[in-house]
């Protein structure tokens, strides 16, 4: 990983981290503006937290990333080519390459017709 690569993931880290505080916070109600409707405030709650847990996630991810920096590569499950950086960043938590993504993704699509 090269030193511009660190800075973008670096970026990455700090964008999120304030997403997750902006979030905690909604989940926790600070933030969320007067809504009449208890059931309509919960569910705003509901989803606050769920984005939360999954920004805690990516967050993870990216820092996982950031301190392994070139020792390890991860492969993809279904070619066992290496996962380009860029599709990392972009979905941190991805275990597969965006070519046999779209393969998945095609077939999860034809599973349902
Ligand atoms: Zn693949």
């Amino acid at each position: 990983m090269d030193e511009e690569t660190l800075h973008r993931l670096q970026a990455e880290i700090a964008e999120e981290q304030e997403r997750l505080r902006s979030l905690q916070e909604l989940f926790q109600g600070a933030s969320l503006p007067d809504v009449a409707d208890e059931a309509a405030h919960l569910e705003a709650v509901r989803f606050a937290g769920a984005l939360a847990a999954r920004s805690a996630r990516r967050l993870k991810a990216l820092q996982a990333l950031a301190e392994r920096r070139e020792e390890e590569v991860r492969l993809c499950e279904d070619c066992g080519d290496p996962i380009p950086l860029s599709r990392l960043l972009a979905a941190p938590d991805c275990v597969c390459c965006r070519a046999c993504q779209a393969l998945r993704d095609g077939e999860s699509v034809k599973e349902e017709d």
